[in-house]
C-alpha cells in the first residue's frame, strides 16, 4: 500500500487527498487539520476558535502579505461553500461585492486611477434570526483573512446619550488587529440588528424615534469614509485620553436585519400587479419567503432607515429561509458541522457516535418549529446530548450510539451496541 493511502484521519476518515495536513500520533492513528480544530472548540482554546458566537473581536497580528484580496469571486465563492450551506444567490451577490471592494480598497492604496471615484459597496444583509448572517460576514473575514468586528446596533447611542459611541467599534476593530491600525483600516465590521434603528411608521414627524434616528446619523458617517477619533479606553470614561485617528474609507461595513414584517411594505409597493409576463398571479398569492426576496432599497427606507443610510448600503443581499433539508445539511456538512464535533468528542471516549437520518430530520424538525433557525440546532442537541455524555464514560463495554427519532423526542434511549465479548 502507498503511505498516502494509509493516512486516514482516525476520527473522521479524511485522507490527505482533502487537502488536510496529517498528524501522526501512536500505533499507526492520525488526526487532521479539521478535526484538531474541532477539537479547539470542544476545549474552549481561543486559538482555533474563529465560530464561537460570542466572540466580538478576534485579536490577531497581520502583516501586509497576509491578506488574502487577490481572490476572484468565484473563489471567495466557493471558499463560503466550505462554511455555508446553500445561500447560493446571496454566497454570488456578497463574493462579488467584496471583490469590488477590495479593488477599490487597492486602487485607493497604490493610488492606480485616483480620478474616477469607485463608489464604497457596503452590504446589507437580510435574514431571519439564525439563518447565518453573522456567519457570511465571519467567514468572508476569515477567508480574506482581514481583521473583523461585531457590534449590535441596538447597544449603539448617538454621542451625548447613555450607551456606546459608534467609534467603540472601529475600537472594536482595532483590537481585532492587535492594535495595528493600519491593518483594522483595511479590515470588516458586521452590525447586527440595523432594523431595531428604524423609525417607527411611515408618519416620522409624529412618532420619530429620536435614538434610533440618532445612531443611524452616526453610522452614516463611519460608512460614507470619515476620519473617526477613536478613544483608545472606550466609550467617554477617559475625557482626557488621546484619541486614534481612524480613517474608515477602506473598511467594509455589512449591516445585517431581520427586517420582520418588511413583506407588508413589499406586498403594498406591488400593489394588485401582476407577477411576471402571461402569468395570471398577482402580489396577494406570493408568499411571505417570496415577498421577502423581492425586498428593495426602497422598502428598506419606508421600513424606517433614512435615506442617506439606505444610499450608504448599495448591496442587498436576502438570506432565503431555512428549510428542513438545508438544517439536516448544516448538522452534516460544514467543515465544523455540530454532529461531526459531537462525533469526534464521542470518538475520545473510544465510542462510534451514530445519528440516524429520522433523528436528524427531528432535530432539523424543532429548529424550524422554535423559529430559531439554525442557531437553536446546537440548544436543541445539547439538550438531546446532555444524560448520554453524563451516563456513557461510566458504560465502558459500549462502542457504539446510536441516535434515533425516539431519543430526539425523549422517548426513548440510544441504541448501545456493546463490545462482543470472545
Ligand atoms: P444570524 O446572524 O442570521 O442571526 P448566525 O449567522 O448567527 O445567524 O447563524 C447562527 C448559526 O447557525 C451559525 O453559527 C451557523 O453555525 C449556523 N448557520 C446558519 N446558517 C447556516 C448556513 N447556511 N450554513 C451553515 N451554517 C449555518
Amino acid at each position: 500500500m502507498a503511505e498516502a493511502e494509509k493516512k486516514v484521519c482516525s476520527f473522521c476518515g479524511r485522507t490527505p487527498d482533502d487537502d488536510e495536513r496529517m498528524i501522526e500520533g501512536a500505533n499507526g492513528a492520525f488526526i487532521c487539520e479539521t478535526c484538531v480544530s474541532i477539537c479547539y472548540q470542544m476545549l474552549g482554546l481561543d486559538a482555533h476558535d474563529e465560530y464561537e458566537e460570542d466572540t466580538e473581536a478576534e485579536e490577531k497580528t497581520y502583516t501586509e502579505e497576509d491578506f488574502n484580496l487577490d481572490l476572484t469571486p468565484q473563489e471567495i465563492c466557493s471558499k463560503l461553500d466550505d462554511y455555508i450551506i446553500g445561500q447560493d444567490y446571496a454566497k454570488k451577490v456578497l463574493s462579488v461585492a467584496v471583490y469590488n471592494h477590495y479593488k477599490q480598497v487597492k486602487n485607493n492604496l497604490f493610488n492606480e486611477s485616483k480620478d474616477i471615484d469607485i463608489e464604497k459597496s457596503n452590504i446589507l444583509l437580510l435574514g431571519s434570526t439564525g439563518s447565518g448572517k453573522t456567519l457570511f460576514a465571519r467567514t468572508l473575514a476569515k477567508i480574506l483573512n482581514v481583521p473583523f468586528a461585531i457590534a449590535d446596533a441596538t447597544s449603539l447611542t448617538q454621542a451625548g446619550y447613555v450607551g456606546e459611541d459608534v467609534e467603540n467599534v472601529l475600537l472594536r476593530l482595532i483590537q481585532a488587529a492587535n492594535w495595528d491600525v493600519d491593518a483594522a483600516q483595511k479590515g470588516i465590521i458586521y452590525i447586527d440588528e440595523i432594523d431595531k434603528l428604524a423609525r417607527k411608521g411611515d408618519n416620522v414627524s409624529i412618532t420619530r424615534d429620536v435614538s434610533g434616528e440618532g445612531v443611524q446619523q452616526a453610522l452614516l458617517k463611519i460608512l460614507e469614509g470619515t476620519v473617526a477619533n477613536v478613544p483608545p479606553g472606550g466609550g467617554r470614561k477617559h475625557p482626557h485620553q488621546e484619541f486614534i485617528p481612524f480613517d474608515t474609507t477602506n473598511v467594509l461595513f455589512i449591516c445585517g436585519g431581520s427586517f420582520e414584517g418588511i413583506e407588508e411594505t413589499v406586498k403594498k409597493r406591488l400593489g394588485k400587479r401582476v407577477i411576471g409576463f402571461g402569468n395570471e398571479s398577482t402580489n396577494s398569492d406570493l408568499t411571505n419567503e417570496e415577498l421577502y426576496s423581492l425586498v428593495n432599497h426602497q422598502d428598506i427606507q419606508k421600513y424606517g432607515i433614512i435615506p442617506e443610510l439606505v444610499g450608504r448600503l448599495p448591496v442587498l443581499a436576502c438570506l432565503n429561509f431555512l428549510t428542513v433539508e438545508d438544517l439536516k445539511r448544516i448538522l452534516n456538512e460544514p467543515k465544523n458541522a455540530i454532529l461531526k464535533q459531537y462525533t469526534v468528542m464521542f470518538k475520545m471516549d473510544g465510542v462510534d457516535l451514530e445519528f440516524e437520518d429520522e433523528a436528524v430530520e427531528e432535530i432539523a424538525r424543532l429548529a424550524i418549529a422554535q423559529k430559531t433557525g439554525a442557531r437553536g440546532l446546537r440548544a436543541i442537541i445539547e439538550n438531546i446530548m446532555l444524560e448520554i455524555i453524563y451516563n456513557l464514560p461510566s458504560m465502558k463495554d459500549v462502542v457504539k450510539c446510536i441516535i434515533t427519532k425516539d431519543t430526539v423526542n425523549k422517548k426513548g434511549e440510544p441504541k448501545f451496541i456493546k463490545k462482543e465479548v470472545a
